[in-house]
């Protein structure tokens, strides 16, 4: 008995696939010139033979060597059951390779579990590992590395904004400054010595570099109604670097961009690092929020004006939503209303123990000596 069907064979040195007929008697399995039955160039003992799957009428069925040298003879899907069951049939019946089907499962089960794993590592491990390396980094050499940032940061800006500035304070300024964060750390123990340097820029924006160092940016001062609203954006700031959100940031970034590195085998995907990036900010930023209202909550401080303040920031945000800068209180919060919410909401109603003059020289801070 012998039996004939059109099959694609790859002769297992290229990747090259040949159109064959296939006979298959009792015996053998014999390759012919594409509809050709006089043509025979191979003839494969059934004996050395082996069926990579367990036929299915709905897939290709696929027919190797025993001992695998990579030759496949493949029958499409609508002669896979016959020439399976022909097969399977006989004196000399073909064997199904059952470990073929687990295999594959296995290997793509392991693939998705690795690439879970590798997830589950970057979510997990790293915003931990980084606590933990912030947590064991030397304090002064956190404070010398914030320092040093800052001169940087300054000097950067200088060189590309030609408005930019490092503006002097007065005395009075600097006192106004240090009775607020006094008042703030009332029942809220301080890390650090707070050095708040003030900044001519059109960005309306703040931010904390690690080991105390607070930059606050005069287009910001300038949309502030009051004390208390200076207090909220510098409890926010104190916030970050309390908790050392700096120094997480640091090595959580550099562990990430290794991990990636590593994975990708040194491919872009750059959207991918941003997004991982991006999550880690977002909680900090809430961190940051939740340390802010604490300690104005503990101090008596009221929230309310930095609420205010927030919707403004929005507000602007809204009407220039295409520009590129995204200053540090505005980038990191998808949900801007549920922050101001949070602020309105708070319980405190005490005030800012400055007084109107020491108030007015913060606000002025950056202000043209010429003008006044
Ligand atoms: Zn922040």
């Amino acid at each position: 008995m012998s039996f004939n069907a059109p099959a694609r064979y790859f002769d297992g040195k290229t990747s090259a696939a040949q159109n064959v007929t296939v006979i298959i008697d009792d015996r053998d399995v014999i390759l012919c010139k594409d509809g050709n039955l006089g043509d025979a160039f191979a003839t494969l003992s059934r004996r050395d033979l082996l069926l990579c799957e367990k036929p299915h009428a709905n897939s290709p069925l696929r027919l190797r060597r025993l001992r695998d040298d990579g030759m496949r003879i493949v029958f499409a899907k609508e002669d896979a059951k016959t020439v399976g069951d022909i097969l399977c049939q006989g004196p000399v019946p073909v064997a199904v390779d059952e470990a073929s089907g687990r295999a594959i499962t296995r290997l793509t089960v392991g693939i998705i579990g690795f690439t879970a794993l590798v997830g589950l590592v970057i979510w997990l491990a790293v915003p931990v590992a980084a606590q933990i390396f912030a947590d064991l980094y030397p304090k002064q050499s956190e404070i010398a590395m914030g320092k040093s940032a800052r001169d940087q940061i300054l000097y950067t800006l200088g060189k590309l904004d030609d408005d930019f500035e490092v503006c002097e304070p007065t005395d009075q300024a600097y006192d106004a400054v240090d009775k607020i964060i006094t008042q703030l750390g009332t029942n809220t123990p301080l890390g650090y010595d707070y050095e708040v340097t003030f900044v001519r820029s059109d960005i309306p924006n703040a931010l904390a570099l690690p080991g105390g160092q607070i930059l606050v940016f005069s287009a910001l001062t300038d949309i502030m109604d009051s004390p208390e609203a200076f207090t909220g954006v510098l409890a926010h700031e104190i916030g970050h670097s309390e908790m050392r959100h700096g120094l997480r940031n640091l090595f959580a970034n550099s562990a990430i961009t290794q991990l990636i590195r590593l994975i990708s085998g040194g491919a872009m995907i750059f959207p991918a690092e941003l997004a991982l990036k991006q999550g880690y900010t977002r909680g900090m930023e809430r961190e940051a929020d939740a340390f802010a209202l604490d300690s104005m909550q503990r101090a008596n401080i009221r929230t309310t004006d930095t609420a205010i303040l927030f919707a403004k920031l929005r507000d602007m945000m809204e009407k220039d939503h295409g520009g590129v800068d995204l200053p540090e209180m505005l980038s990191s919060h998808p949900d801007m209303n549920a922050r101001i919410t949070l602020f309105e909401n708070a319980t405190a109603t005490g005030t800012v123990q400055i007084d109107a003059a020491e108030w007015q020289s913060l606000k002025t801070v950056c202000d043209d000596e010429s003008d006044g």
